[in-house]
C-alpha cells in the first residue's frame, strides 16, 4: 500500500488557478504509479481541467488504456505540457485547448477543435471549476457567483451540448460534482451550490440520454490534494486538509482517476445517472 502524505502541510499560498509545479508534496497524478490495461483501446476523450490535478490524473489514466486526449484548462500552460509529455509518453495524442470556460464561444471551440483533430468525441469529463472561501455571506461579490456559476455549471450544459452533436451510442459523460454537493461547507456558499446543481444535472441528462445510448455519471470526489486547494483556502485549511477523514489524510488525484475510468469504458455499459463518492471514508448514502 502506497504511504500517501498525511498533514500537516506546510502554508503555501497561491493565486487562482494555482500550479501544480509549485505544490509541496507534489500531488501524485499517477506518473510513476498507473498501469493501464487497453480498457479505453482507440477512445477519444475531452477533459476540462485536464492540466493538473484530478483532470490530470485522469488524463494519464485514460491515456495508458489507450485513449487519445483532448485538455482544456485556463492558462496553466507549464502544467498542461507536463500532462501532455505523460500522455505522449504512453503513445497517445494529446490536444492542448487554453481558454476561459465562462466565455460561451470557449465552450463550443473546445469541442469543435478536439472533433477537427480527432474526428469525434467518445468520452467527455466536465472537470474544471473555480471556488473561491469567504467566511462572510454579505462578502460574496455579485460577479463572483455568477463567474462561478458559468464555470462550474453552464460550461458544461454548453459542453454537453455542443459534444453531444459528435457522440454515438456507447458514449460516456462523466461530472466532477463533490462532496459539497449535498453536505456543502458554508464558506465555499457559491461553488458548493454548483456542485448540487452538477448532481441533479447529471441525474436528469441521463435519463434524457438513456434512449441514444449515451449514459451521464457524476464523481464526488471528497478533499484531494490538488492547487484548486492551495489557491482557494486559507493557511489553516490547507495546514489540516483532509485531516478531518476516516482515513486522515487528503485522496491524491491518482486515486480518483479509476472510476472516471470504469465509468469511462464499455465495463459500465448498464451504470448511467449515478454519483460516485471518493472521500476517503465520509459516507455518501
Ligand atoms: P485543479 O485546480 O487541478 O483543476 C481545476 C481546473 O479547472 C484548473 O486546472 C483550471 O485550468 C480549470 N479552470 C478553472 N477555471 C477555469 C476557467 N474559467 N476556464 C477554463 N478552465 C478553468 O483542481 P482539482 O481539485 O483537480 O479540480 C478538479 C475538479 O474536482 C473540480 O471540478 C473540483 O470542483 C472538483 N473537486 C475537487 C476537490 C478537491 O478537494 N480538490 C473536491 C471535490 C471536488
Ligand atoms: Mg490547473
Amino acid at each position: 500500500m502506497t504511504d500517501y502524505p498525511k498533514p500537516p502541510f506546510a502554508k503555501q499560498p497561491q493565486s487562482v488557478p494555482g500550479s501544480q509545479k509549485k505544490m509541496d508534496p507534489y500531488p501524485d497524478c499517477g506518473e510513476q504509479s498507473y498501469k493501464g490495461s487497453g480498457r479505453l483501446l482507440g477512445k477519444i476523450a475531452l477533459i476540462t481541467g485536464g492540466d493538473s490535478g484530478i483532470g490530470r490524473a485522469v488524463a494519464i489514466a485514460f491515456a495508458r488504456e489507450g485513449a487519445d486526449v483532448a485538455i482544456a484548462y485556463l492558462n496553466e500552460h507549464e502544467d498542461a505540457e507536463e500532462t501532455a509529455r505523460w500522455v505522449e509518453q504512453a503513445g497517445r495524442q494529446c490536444l492542448l485547448l487554453p481558454g476561459d470556460l465562462a466565455q460561451k464561444d470557449q465552450c463550443y471551440a473546445i469541442v469543435s477543435k478536439t472533433v477537427e483533430r480527432f474526428g469525434h468525441i467518445d468520452v467527455l469529463v466536465n472537470n474544471a471549476a473555480f471556488q473561491m472561501t469567504h467566511q462572510n455571506f454579505e462578502d460574496i461579490p455579485d460577479e463572483e457567483w455568477v463567474m462561478t456559476f458559468d464555470v462550474n455549471i453552464t460550461a458544461i450544459f454548453r459542453i454537453c451540448q455542443a459534444a453531444l452533436k459528435h457522440m454515438k451510442a456507447g458514449g460516456s459523460i462523466i461530472n466532477t460534482s463533490s462532496v459539497n454537493s449535498d453536505m456543502p461547507k458554508p464558506t465555499l456558499l457559491p461553488y458548493a451550490t454548483t456542485k448540487g446543481a452538477i448532481a441533479n444535472f447529471t441525474g436528469g441528462l441521463a435519463q434524457m440520454l438513456g434512449p441514444k445510448g449515451i449514459r451521464v455519471n457524476s464523481v464526488a470526489p471528497g478533499p484531494i490534494w490538488t492547487p484548486l486547494i492551495v489557491s482557494t483556502m486559507t493557511d489553516e485549511e490547507v495546514q489540516n486538509f483532509g485531516g478531518e477523514t476516516p482515513l486522515g489524510r487528503p485522496g491524491q488525484p491518482v486515486e480518483v482517476a479509476p472510476i472516471y475510468v470504469l465509468l469511462a469504458s464499455d465495463e459500465a455499459s448498464y451504470i448511467t445517472g449515478q454519483r460516485y463518492g471518493v472521500t476517503g471514508g465520509k459516507p455518501i448514502l
